[in-house]
């Protein structure tokens, strides 16, 4: 700072000297004259240098900064530098971004930076393939003017950050995506898309296997269990091994069939094509008529009680509703030795439907409740397949209540008892305005 004043000040004050020089020697009009011209020039010069100046930056980055004079030179210098300076952490950020660029295009999902009202800000080239995007055309865009399926945009919408939606029938080559939305940034958010169809494809072939293979059986088990049913009660027959032989086999034979029959509910239920038919489910008359069925099922081995708290009906689908239910009824009466209690209830928690089966049976040990659903996940083997288990029972129920958002609540002691409930979402509660009694 003090280098450029004294270099700013020399000139104007050795102009000064010499013209005070010039007027005591030749007088004020020469002394005059020589001052005026020289501030002329003075002027020109520095006119002609702000004129390079404004030259150069009507395009800075096409052209070189100018070479000043005097004062300017220091000034251009500066700016020669700091252009520099600029270029060279222009091209380390253009690097570091190329760098992102060819990372996230790596990536085996799809990625949107999507800003807060929805427009596309980036994607990478998975994403352009998923949702038909163009990289540059479509920057500033609405994403749902372009992925316009309803599920996503009513996804998009309910900023449902925590569970992945899976999107079918994506474009014309089919593609089944799952498509998850992370928040960041404040309201920003990103959305990621993974190509699932390979994985459904073999899982469909798979549920269609299982699916197929069952159907197959049902006939020649049926024709098999008739045949051993006739002869076992044809009277002719007198040897006992064979009486014994054919009901043990008419044992195994309607073990198959449950089996088969369990598997092909399972299939059903696991169909994403099959999409819930819902209607209005009179609760307390199905659980009276399960009551009923347990009561058979018993067969007056076990105290068995209905409590009817709320009358409230449900909208669901009857027959996946009486299924789940009559299964998890059916395992507290299995699992639960002679003399036992059993509680089939009705009731209302905090606006939500709760239906619960509650038995004094064998109880479970805590680490066995979280596998419980697994398919042929079973406890006690001899115990389940002694009393006609299948080990799909829980696998069904828990199908049931997802498919009816409902939730699965398993409590239980060990050698105390157990119990199954199902809560409802209040949105599936419907008064059922019918009097009722327990
Ligand atoms: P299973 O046909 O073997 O009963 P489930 O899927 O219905 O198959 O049940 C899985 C396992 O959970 C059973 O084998 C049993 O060990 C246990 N279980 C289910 N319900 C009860 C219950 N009420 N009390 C004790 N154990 C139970």
């Amino acid at each position: 700072m003090f280098d450029f004043w004294r270099r700013a000040l020399v000139f104007p004050f050795a102009l000064i000297f010499f013209a005070l020089l010039l007027w005591a020697v030749a007088g004020a009009l020469p002394a005059a004259l020589f001052f005026g011209i020289f501030l002329l020039v003075r002027l020109v010069i520095h006119l002609r240098q702000l004129a390079l100046l404004e030259d150069w930056l009507a395009d800075p980055d096409a052209r070189a900064v100018p070479d000043g004079a005097g004062l300017w030179e220091g000034v251009f210098a500066r700016l020669n530098r700091m252009m520099r300076l600029n270029r060279e952490e222009r091209a380390r950020h253009n690097a570091a971004l190329q760098h992102m660029e060819q990372a996230t295009s790596a990536l085996p999902e799809g990625v949107v930076m999507l800003d807060e009202a929805d427009h596309i800000e980036w994607c990478n080239p998975l994403a352009e393939q998923h949702f038909g995007l163009d990289c540059v055309r479509d920057i500033g865009q609405q994403i749902t003017y372009m992925a316009r399926q309803p599920e996503f945009v009513q996804y998009l919408a309910m900023r449902s950050f925590g569970e992945p939606l899976v999107l079918r029938g994506v474009r014309q080559d089919g593609l089944t995506l799952s498509i998850k939305l992370i928040p960041y940034s404040g309201n920003k958010k990103l959305l990621i898309s993974r190509d699932n169809t390979r994985f459904e494809r073999i899982e469909t072939m798979r549920r269609d296997f299982v699916a197929n293979v069952s159907h197959e059986l049902r006939t020649p088990l049926a024709v098999v269990n008739g045949f051993v049913e006739t002869l076992c009660d044809m009277p002719s027959l007198e040897n006992d091994m064979a009486r014994h032989a054919l009901g043990l086999m008419g044992e195994q034979t309607q073990r198959m069939a449950r089996l088969v029959n369990d598997l092909l509910t399972l299939s059903k239920l696991d169909n994403a094509l099959n999409a819930l038919r819902e209607e209005t489910v009179d609760m307390p008359a199905l659980l009276r008529a399960l009551y009923q069925e347990g009561q058979a099922l018993s067969g007056e081995q076990h105290a068995l009680r209905l409590e009817l708290e709320s009358d409230c009906a449900v909208l669901g689908n009857a027959e996946e509703l009486r299924s789940a239910f009559g299964n998890l009824v059916s395992n507290a009466i299995r699992y639960t030795p002679q003399g036992g209690e059993i509680v089939l209830r009705w009731q209302e928690q905090n606006d939500q439907p709760v239906f619960s089966v509650q038995d004094s049976g064998i109880g479970i040990a805590p680490q066995h409740i979280p596998r419980l659903t697994e398919r042929f996940y079973r406890v006690d083997h001899s115990r389940s397949r002694e009393t006609g288990g299948t080990g799909l029972g829980l696998a069904i129920v828990k199908h049931v209540a997802n498919r009816h958002q409902a939730r699965l609540g398993i409590v239980s002691e060990e050698g105390k008892g157990s119990t199954f409930s199902i809560a409802f979402p209040a949105r599936r509660r419907l008064p059922l305005g019918e009097e009722f009694q327990a």
